[in-house]
């Protein structure tokens, strides 16, 4: 199974993301994680993302485009992945698109978690990294609506978007994804 796991920073991505990798037996592609590893280790890709992370603003798509690419050729992707975190604008899209088509892979489902901004603020604000001052915070609400929410019309229009409410306890969220994603299983 193939899934683009897609919602606002501090929409609780992370932990559903883990729990549904496990699940169903998926690689996890965190373009995040995947990031700040390359920043601690303070590659070139790294050095230059971390201008960008650290003002909340997304990274530049070829440096993401490139690293998935890279990503996507390796064994553990060749059975199904959760994409967490990418794609995040319409060209990262196009170009997943177009190397998925290349493959006759596509994605089966793109599964979008909702919640309110009043809520994300207040939870970004109690989490404590780096990138969660609140101006970084607010630049990075700012990057979902003016750039990655378009997605959820793309996805949608292609007939892949499925919406989950992420208000609620862990469990109950995660009872909701499961029964979206046995319907791809
Ligand atoms: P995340 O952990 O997914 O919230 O990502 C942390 C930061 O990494 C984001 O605020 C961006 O600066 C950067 N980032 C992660 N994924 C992407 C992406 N697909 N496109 C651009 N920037 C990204």
């Amino acid at each position: 199974m193939r899934i683009i796991f897609i919602g606002p920073p501090g929409a609780g991505k992370g932990t559903q993301a883990e729990r549904i990798v496990a699940k169903y037996k998926l690689a996890h592609l965190s373009t995040g994680d995947m990031l700040r590893a390359a920043r601690d280790a303070k590659t070139e890709v790294g050095l230059k993302a971390e201008k960008y992370m650290s003002g909340g603003q997304l990274v530049p798509d070829e440096i993401l485009v490139d690293m998935i690419a890279e990503r996507l050729k390796q064994e553990d992707c060749q059975t199904g992945y959760l994409l967490d975190g990418f794609p995040r604008t319409i060209a990262q899209a196009e170009a997943l698109d177009s190397m998925l088509d290349a493959k006759q892979t596509p994605v089966d489902v793109v599964l979008e978690l909702q919640v309110p901004e009043e809520e994300l603020f207040k939870r970004l604000a109690g989490r404590g990294r780096a990138d969660d001052k609140p101006e970084v915070i607010r630049e990075r609400l700012v990057a979902y609506t003016n750039q990655t929410s378009p997605l959820l019309e793309y996805y949608n229009k292609k007939g892949k978007l499925k919406s989950i409410g992420g208000l609620g306890s862990i469990e109950d969220i995660f009872a909701e994804v499961v029964q979206v994603l046995d319907t791809f299983a």
